[in-house]
């Protein structure tokens, strides 16, 4: 007999046969395993398997319990009955009939415990939700009391001086300036080299960049740059390539990756923040920050003529970067060196697939090729550790042009051995560092202060931007930022609210460095092939991952799910077309591996803010702005009437 029974915690209640006594669940074969188990547990399906041919109990009459003898009302409630050659007699028929009956109104009850209580939570969920509405609106001009953020905007009504102390005016920095100068605040950005930047970092902006890019109305500073469009990605592995193209159909035909000296975008973004008369641009090198009683005041600097200044502001907002000095007590900085990067630039050469970035999965580890302008090419070279050969003594010009140059296609050969020979070799380390913020009064840390990943997928930027639109949207209804411990509580929303976009870039990054990275391991080169078969295959397999990559699809649960469908893949292609045990050990590892990879990194996300964001107490605070922040215009407002 095959039964599935509704197990419940009321049924002990009953007067039932000991859960362990077998000659009298023999006797009873239709309630025995129903009354079985006593747990805390709630109602579970049990599923009881007996052997159709064999009769339960021998020394005991057979009986016959078939569907069709079943009252209705037993059916469909809970128990699934599959018919059996047991017979029954008609007084075990009646002992069962009753006790099924109790357990009837047993499962009713825990039926309408069920939608009470589901009831209730509805009504208090509503409720809640209406008054947190009603406070909003309490303390809120009309217009700022819409649901969406991104539509409200208030702005500062009392008093002079500055609203936003921002530090740095590298990418975030600039951006975030022009984007708070832009809403009314008053910015004071304070940049230590106002000169334009020279570095190998931050050129290639993927799409999902540049849609944030649009959404803060800086677009604009990708034109006249020489910017080069960039439509997707062209992997090469053993001779091999596959053309990996960013998901962009549903998009204006604008919108695509784009890759530029990075320099020439900062100024460009610098520029544009310093056009608003709310936004003041300073040269100087912020020191530390003015602490008092826990909550940041300001900033002290030295400004270009060596003076030290003080600047205070309810808000401190700190850019410096990946080498930040200020983020110390800020947050909890747990910075990893994998690798560096090795750039140089190549003239006169076309790439093998035009606006394309182009991954070479190479030995020992993967090698970079992207349009910086019409005429340039950059590549980075990625060297696993952080001992690099030296520059100065000619070693590092001897890796790349012995290790390096055979593994480049044979289309930039001669111009990676030229760039080489020219001596132009700048070198860069590339870090990752989870978000892990100290919640402080009065100041924020944004961009790769904040948080950094691997470099391989460009997505600094796009995290940065992505980060400056939550923030934006979050200070858009306070009138003025003075509250700081509230403020404070109430940003730290922002952890949770950046976390899809975030979480997404970081975790693809870290996971595919190492992936593309060769291993002297048979799981890993597995995984590796393995990965590169999967993205050539095309469709939902490239352009997912690529989707993800690009910031155009940033769900944590999508990147999971390719992440082990490349995996199962990898197993997959083992097994078949005939499993030997040794093929089976290796599918096991690559498995174990691939999870080895991408859990350690979900886990420095956090789990509970990558996959169940609404479950963290702090994602609701985006709701409620905080009260004092607010009251104090109509205290100011008060005072203006009087
Ligand atoms: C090798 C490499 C390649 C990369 N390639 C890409 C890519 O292709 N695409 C991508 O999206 N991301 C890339 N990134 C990441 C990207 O560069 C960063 O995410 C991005 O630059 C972060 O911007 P930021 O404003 O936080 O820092 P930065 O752009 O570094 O700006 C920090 C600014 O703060 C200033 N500053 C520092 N200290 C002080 C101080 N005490 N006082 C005043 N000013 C100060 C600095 O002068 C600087 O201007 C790469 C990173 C590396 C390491």
């Amino acid at each position: 007999m095959i039964q599935v029974s509704y197990k419940s915690t009321h049924i002990p209640s009953l007067n039932h046969p000991h859960p362990h006594s077998h000659s009298n669940s023999q006797s009873r074969p239709f309630h025995r395993r129903t009354l079985l188990y006593k747990t805390p547990f709630p109602p579970t399906i049990s599923l009881v398997l007996r052997n159709l041919s064999t009769p339960s109990t021998p020394t005991t009459p057979r009986r016959t319990k078939t569907r069709a003898s079943i009252p209705r009302e037993v059916e469909g409630k809970g128990v699934l009955l599959i018919p059996t050659h047991c017979s029954s007699s008609s007084s075990s028929w009646f002992h069962y009939f009753v006790l099924w009956k109790k357990m009837v109104l047993i499962d009713q009850h825990v039926l309408w415990t069920f939608f009470a209580s589901l009831l209730g939570f509805v009504l208090l969920y509503t409720l809640r939700r209406n008054s947190s509405k009603r406070t909003i609106k309490k303390n809120f001009p009309e217009e700022c009391a819409e649901e969406s953020f991104a539509d409200r905007e208030c702005r500062p009504v009392n008093g002079s001086g500055t609203d936003v102390i921002i530090v740095g005016a590298g990418v975030a920095g600039s951006a975030l300036a022009y984007t708070l100068g832009k809403d009314g605040r008053r910015v004071c950005l304070i940049e230590r080299d106002l000169t334009e930047p020279d570095r190998i970092v931050g050129e290639l902006l993927q799409p999902g960049g540049y849609l944030k890019l649009i959404e803060l109305g800086l677009e604009d500073c990708v034109e006249e740059i020489d910017a080069q469009r960039v439509l997707g990605y062209a992997l090469f592995k053993d001779g091999k390539s596959a053309k990996l193209s960013y998901p962009l159909e549903k998009f204006n035909s604008d919108v695509a990756g784009r890759s530029f000296h990075n320099g020439r975008f900062i100024q460009r973004m610098r520029e544009k923040a310093a056009t608003l008369p709310s936004v003041k641009l300073e040269q100087g090198t912020v020191t530390s920050l003015l602490e008092e009683n826990g909550t940041v005041r300001g900033v002290q600097y030295k400004s270009k003529d060596g003076q030290e200044h003080k600047a205070y502001a309810p808000l401190t907002i700190v850019c410096d970067g990946c080498f930040s000095n200020l983020r110390r007590t800020l947050c909890n900085p747990k910075v990893d060196v994998p690798s560096c990067f090795v750039g140089l630039v190549l003239e006169n050469c076309q790439l093998p697939f035009e606006n394309h970035g182009h991954v070479i999965l190479a030995d020992p580890s993967p090698i970079l090729f992207y349009p910086i302008s019409s005429t340039e090419v950059r590549c980075l070279v990625d060297v696993p550790g952080q001992k690099l050969p030296s520059v100065a003594n000619g070693e590092m010009a001897n890796y790349l042009k012995t290790v390096v140059g055979p593994q480049i296609p044979p289309e930039l050969h001669d111009a990676f051995i030229s760039a080489v020979d020219k001596g132009n070799i700048r070198t860069m380390p590339n870090r990752s560092m989870p978000a892990d913020p100290h919640p402080t009064p009065g100041a924020v840390l944004m961009g790769d202060a904040f948080n950094m990943r691997h470099p391989l997928t460009g997505g600094g930027m796009t995290v940065a931007l992505s980060d400056i639109v939550v923030l934006r949207d979050l200070l858009k209804p306070l009138h003025d930022l003075n509250d700081a411990p509230s403020l404070s509580k109430y940003l730290e929303s922002f952890y949770t609210l950046r976390k899809p976009v975030a979480s997404t870039i970081n975790t693809l990054a870290g996971a595919l460095y190492k992936v593309f990275s060769a291993s002297p391991d048979q799981a890993r080169k597995e995984m590796r092939q393995a990965c590169f078969d999967y993205l050539s295959l095309g469709g939902s397999c490239s352009t997912g991952p690529v989707a993800l990559l690009s910031g155009l699809n940033p769900r944590p649960l999508s990147l999971v799910l390719h992440f082990f469908a490349v995996a199962m893949y990898g197993v997959g292609r083992l097994l078949l077309p005939f499993p030997s045990p040794k093929r089976m050990w290796i599918g096991a590892r690559l498995i174990s591996s691939a999870s080895g990879i991408i859990f350690p990194i979900i886990k420095a996300e956090g789990v509970r803010q990558m996959f169940f964001p609404a479950t963290v107490p702090a994602y609701h605070r985006a709701r409620a702005p905080p009260v004092k922040c607010n009251l104090q215009k109509d205290v100011a407002s008060k005072d203006q009437e009087a």
